[in-house]
């Protein structure tokens, strides 16, 4: 990453003074920072409205206790968060992440980020974020609505349809969404179906929502790989991680004429050379709540799995990392580099650390940034608030083509100001200064608020 300019520089430095020790925020901010040179320059406004400070500090954050009874009658606590980003083009719109490694830093990295994902979707949805250090991972399903429920309890007074609507992230999927709902729909005794998005079908979700953030990804990564004259057909593919995104990126690839050779979990990888069967898949990890060791068991000698190892090692075409943030470090991908990969899109959020970035850059990799690649997930979240504000539902294939032809124009237009700016093909700067100016005209727009 290169020096920022002085204006910048301070910039930074007070986020760096404001909000100490939260280095994941820290981060997302500084890779914005890194795009908008060129931007300040060229709207002398901004500078005057000081835009830039006022975007990096939350509208509204909101903490607070989550207490919970366990299956043997034990009392837990855990910390909620809820970070109400900006609303400059409509409610804060953003998922909710259960993990135990979830701190103020972490939902402001996310909250931060999606603030510009939306922008970039086009559609009026503003940013932010939530979510608590409780870990799912190992609970029974009683265990997960009380804990969901007592989430809730504080949560719904913060929420709304023209307010802020949460949504999945990571630990949080249709089984938590319906038992958040449950509790909001009973604490203010009101159906609002467009309080939250990825609702089950059944009682208000939109069709396409489960499978949208990793068929979105794919969709930009071929975009991406057709300015060269190329697609995914025949190509070799990693994705990280055997969540939500990861399963439906699988999927897609493979529809498209891709191999995926691989995918992952936090305890190692599995490579399976004739590609991830991703119906097994499916069931170890939505059903049977499983693990990659799992799967490698179901599948017997074609699949192997490697214990603790990094899937960047194993050679691609192409890579989706799917799985967390700053996943692909430097040494990563310079493997990745050295092993021929072309293009790299993030089906997760900022999963590539910025050196690893730089290292794509140099190479003349194609790279796809998170705020852009993933941005499939809330842009169907936000037909699906669509859906619930007319009472309608809409078909499987019509929802489909709507998401493609959103992340079509995400391509194009990250494309465009890229060329805008004098750099073609790096799309890190052409969503950044999209997204920022779309936000910061609105901001200028709505006043000092
Ligand atoms: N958590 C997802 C994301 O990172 C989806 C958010 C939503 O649907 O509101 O974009």
């Amino acid at each position: 990453m290169s020096a920022l300019e002085p204006k910048l520089q301070s910039i930074y430095e007070l986020v760096l003074q404001r909000n100490p020790g939260e280095t994941e925020f820290h981060q997302a901010v500084r890779e914005v920072l890194d795009s908008l040179g060129p931007v300040m320059a060229k709207h002398a406004a901004y500078t005057d409205a000081r835009v830039i400070e006022r975007i990096c500090e939350p509208e509204r954050q909101i903490i607070f206790r989550v207490p919970w009874v366990d299956d043997n009658g034990r009392i837990e606590i855990h910390r909620g968060f809820r970070v109400e980003f900006n609303s400059a083009l409509g409610p804060y719109k953003g998922g909710l992440r259960f993990h135990p490694s979830v701190y103020l830093g972490i939902v402001k990295f996310l909250g931060f980020e999606q603030i510009f994902k939306n922008a970039l979707t086009g559609l009026p949805i503003g940013g932010g974020k939530g979510g608590s250090d409780f870990d799912p991972k190992g609970r029974s399903d009683g265990e997960v609505m009380r804990f969901c429920q007592s989430f809730m309890t504080e949560l719904y007074r913060h929420i709304g349809e023209y307010t802020d609507v949460p949504a999945g992230d990571v630990g949080v999927g249709g089984r938590e969404i319906g038992y958040l709902f449950g509790q909001y729909k009973r604490i203010t005794n009101r159906y609002e179906s467009g309080v939250l998005t990825g609702k089950g079908v059944g009682w208000g979700g939109s069709l396409v929502r489960t499978e949208a953030t990793g068929y979105g990804t794919v969709y930009f990564v071929d975009e991406m790989l057709r300015t060269r004259g190329g697609s995914l057909d025949g190509k070799r593919v990693l994705v990280s991680g055997s969540g939500n995104v990861a399963i439906y990126a699988i999927e897609k690839v493979h529809e498209l004429g891709g191999t995926v050779v691989a995918c992952s979990d936090s305890g190692g990888y599995v490579v399976e050379e004739k590609g991830i069967d991703v119906e097994l898949l499916k069931e170890v990890k939505e059903v049977r709540r499983g693990r990659m060791t799992d799967y490698a068991d179901a599948r017997g000698s074609g699949a192997n799995h490697v214990a603790g190892g990094r899937i960047w090692e194993v050679p691609c075409d192409v890579a989706l990392p799917s799985a967390t943030q700053n996943e692909i470090e430097e040494a990563d991908a310079r493997r990745l580099v050295d092993h021929g990969c072309v293009a790299v899109a993030e089906g997760a959020n900022m999963p590539t650390t910025p050196a690893a970035t730089q290292i794509f850059a140099e190479a003349g990799v194609l790279f796809g940034p998170g705020k852009a690649a993933n941005a499939g997930g809330v842009a169907t979240s936000a037909l699906e608030m669509q859906q619930n504000a007319s009472r309608d539902s809409w078909t499987f294939d019509y929802t489909q083509d709507r998401l493609a032809e959103i992340m079509k124009g995400i391509h194009e237009r990250c494309a465009a100001t890229a060329d805008e700016y004098d750099v073609p093909g790096n799309y890190v700067v052409g969503a950044n200064a999209a997204a920022f100016v779309q936000v910061a005209d609105a901001m200028l727009a709505l006043g000092v608020v």
